[in-house]
């Protein structure tokens, strides 16, 4: 089959390769530089967790808000004039997280995607020749002390129930695997099998290429909407014409929510803004990944740097950067690093801001359109999409050969929100 996979971040570059490699025709639309700043898969905090399990919708949520919006370096904000537009799915998102029953099956979902999801990574980038991108240290989950961590004790107990193993850390412990991190954090909870990317956008890039290496071609064009008779899909339509084709993927990232409806589907897909600094290497390189609870944010050692990424800005896709989350993420890391207390100033550090793909149910969206099954949706997958774009890749790939797939995933469709 001919397969136009609609986007390369992470999603689209892992089924693009996934789908070439069993034989079909692939190609590859995506008007921008695979692995560029513009997408999210650039600019992530790397992690690559199966403890990545719990959606950001909790119960009591709610109760917390007024407090994270009234604190100005807070991890949450939202920019008020945005607030009609942003109702009806920030509605939806607290609805979502309402009970511990709909938060328990949301995880169980998750871990089904999460699990495994450092093996496949070190495979992919052994695959793709890179396996110096992925690594497997573990990932340290910090805390100022032991109660600080047992007032997330749902969120653990979570894990442990979906067979995430952890070990608990000592401050001496802690500090031993990471000596650069402040005294003041004396417990963490280590996930040993977890890993990190140490150059998300390079890894993209290094995927897509692989995958033309091994026959699949690229389309420099944006993808519009779809041509359709009959329930089959004829082509994919761009700015500058249809591209012929037997089936699609819809891969991308904030902006498939219109290309979602043109297939049919009205989805609940809002950015999650996220925000990241990095502190170059001949500063602080960081040995551990280490997510410090007290800030919310992933702290990810890579190879330009330390990348402290974090921060949930809700506004919209459209709306200017607001550097000041950036600079939150700065004090903080100049809190939690004592070798950087001193820096000040923005002077050779790294600012970016990208769009997490949301959907209010904290849920991605995999599985056919409602206009065509040769249409298949790949996207939204929030806070996760770096740890889940590979198992995604298998997904769709199974959906495409109308294989029974991998994993159970009825819970995914778009058919959730069809009246
Ligand atoms: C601050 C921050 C920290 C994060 N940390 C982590 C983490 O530690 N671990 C984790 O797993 N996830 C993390 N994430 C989430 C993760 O980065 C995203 O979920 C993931 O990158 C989404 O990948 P994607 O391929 O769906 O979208 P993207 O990476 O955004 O890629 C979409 C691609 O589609 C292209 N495109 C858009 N429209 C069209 C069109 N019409 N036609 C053709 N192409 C189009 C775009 O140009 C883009 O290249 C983080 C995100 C942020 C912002």
């Amino acid at each position: 089959m001919h397969v136009v996979v609609i986007g390369a971040g992470i999603v689209g570059a892992s089924t693009a390769l996934e789908l070439v490699e069993q034989g079909h025709r692939v190609s590859i639309m995506e008007p921008e530089q695979p692995g560029g700043r513009h997408a999210a898969s650039y600019g992530n905090s790397g992690w690559i967790s199966p403890a990545s399990i719990i959606p950001m919708s909790m119960p009591g949520l709610w109760k917390k808000v007024p407090g994270y919006l009234a604190d100005p370096g807070g991890p949450l904000a939202i920019r008020w004039p945005y607030l009609a537009s942003l109702a009806p799915w920030l509605a939806r998102f607290v609805a979502a997280g309402s009970t511990a029953t709909k938060v328990t099956r949301t995880a169980r979902i998750l871990s089904g995607l999460l699990h495994d999801a450092p093996t496949r990574h070190q495979a992919l980038a052994e695959k793709i020749g890179r396996g110096d991108l992925v690594t497997r240290k573990g990932l340290i989950y910090a805390y100022p002390d032991r109660h600080a961590f047992e007032a997330e004790a749902f969120a653990w107990q979570l894990r442990r129930d979906n067979g995430v193993a952890y070990r608990e850390l000592s401050g001496a412990e802690l500090h031993e695997l990471e000596p650069d991190l402040a005294p003041r954090y004396t417990f963490a909870a280590y996930v040993e099998k977890g890993g990190h990317c140490v150059d998300p956008g390079g890894y993209v890039a290094a995927i897509v290429d692989h995958a033309v290496t091994l026959g699949a071609e690229r389309i420099q064009m944006k993808a519009t909407g779809f041509r359709v008779e009959k329930g089959r899909l004829q082509g994919v339509v761009t700015e500058s014409g249809s591209v012929p084709c037997d089936r699609a993927v819809i891969a991308a990232g904030i902006h498939s929510k219109t290309l979602a409806a043109q297939a049919g589907d009205t989805v609940p897909l809002q950015s999650e803004r996220g925000y990241h600094v990095v502190i170059p290497r001949q500063i602080l390189a960081g040995a551990m990944p280490v997510m410090p609870g007290d800030g919310k944010m992933g702290n990810n050692p890579t190879l330009a740097g330390l990348r402290i990424a974090g921060q949930v800005e809700l506004a919209s896709v459209a709306a200017a950067p607001d550097w000041r989350r950036a600079d939150i993420l700065l004090r903080h890391a100049a809190s939690a690093y004592p070798a950087i207390s001193h820096l000040s100033g923005t002077n050779g550090i790294d600012r970016w801001m990208g769009h997490r793909p949301s959907i209010a149910d904290g849920l991605p969206v995999i599985g056919p359109s409602s206009v065509s099954n040769d249409i298949i949706h790949a996207f939204g997958h929030g806070h996760i999409g770096l740890a889940t774009g590979p198992v995604t890749g298998k997904l769709a790939s199974d959906l495409i050969a109308e294989r029974e797939t991998t994993l159970e995933i009825s819970s995914l469709s778009a058919a959730r929100f069809r009246k």
